[in-house]
């Protein structure tokens, strides 16, 4: 992989499929477990996760954010492990300064821990635990340019050696995992969404994603919410909107992509 001698730290999209992600063996298990060694090692992690949705931007600002199990009905296993990496209540707050300079007010949460969306993937990432993570809500009432406006407004942290890293999913059609095994070949409508999604992401081409309802094919059955994908125009907004590349492609349950995509690198 080739690294240029610029200090911006790149950004950083995965999808994080079910909670079980963390103990399954698929290949995008291996994949996050390979990302340590493929990235410059952060200073500090902004994570976005699909899994904090609020009316405005809230940060999480507690010096020692607890693990949160935001699923029901999961394998003991999974409520047994923590991710103890520690806040950062000095990035909590130069986030929401950033945030502030562009008009885009955001409040500080002293008590919010953190939940799977982010530690599923970081304990595969960073299983030490030892780089301090904060977290950054999305708001899925509010707009895609929103989403995209707020990764723009924190770019800066990248030169801070801060990385910003969203979690969501490419596709996410949740209903539809419980009619496959976890191992099935993807279905046309997801691989269209996604192969969809690769190609404008590669081509630097923002607009079609703010758009990616009537845009992407069968737009909204891949996305019946916004959720898992909002946190994806964050960081297309952190890596300045230009070409990004995919790192991985994989499905679990035939309907959801796993993809991975970077800004940056
Ligand atoms: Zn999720």
């Amino acid at each position: 992989m080739h690294h240029t001698h610029q200090s911006a730290m790149p950004t950083l999209f995965v999808s994080h499929g079910a909670p079980t992600l963390v103990i399954d063996p698929v290949p995008t298990r291996d994949f996050l477990r390979s990302i340590g060694q493929m990235l410059p090692r952060p200073k500090a992690i902004l994570a976005v996760s699909a899994h904090w949705d609020t009316p405005a931007p809230r940060l999480t600002s507690g010096a020692s954010p607890h693990t949160m199990y935001d699923f029901y009905g999961f394998p003991d296993e999974l409520y047994a492990m923590t991710y103890p990496a520690p806040g950062s209540p000095d990035l909590a707050q130069k986030t929401a300064a950033l945030l502030a300079e562009a008009d885009i007010p955001a409040e500080l949460d002293q008590n919010r821990g953190l939940d799977h969306g982010a530690w599923v993937p970081l304990s595969l990432m960073y299983p030490q635990a030892d780089i301090p993570v904060v977290q950054l809500s999305i708001s899925s009432r509010r707009s895609t340019a929103h989403h995209l406006a707020l990764g723009r407004a924190i770019a800066p942290l990248r030169e801070e050696g801060v990385l910003i890293m969203a979690s969501g999913n490419a596709t996410h059609n949740l209903r539809e995992v419980f009619s496959h095994d976890m191992t099935e070949a993807p279905v046309p409508y997801a691989k269209a969404f996604a192969d969809w999604l690769t190609a404008r992401i590669e081509a630097g081409d923002t607009d079609p994603l703010l758009r990616y309802l009537e845009e992407g094919p069968s737009g909204p059955r891949n996305h019946p919410t916004a959720d898992h994908f909002l946190p994806l125009l964050v960081t297309l907004g952190a890596g300045r909107d230009d070409a990004g590349r995919i790192l991985h492609d994989g499905y679990t349950y035939g309907v959801l992509s796993m993809a991975a995509y970077a800004w940056g690198l």
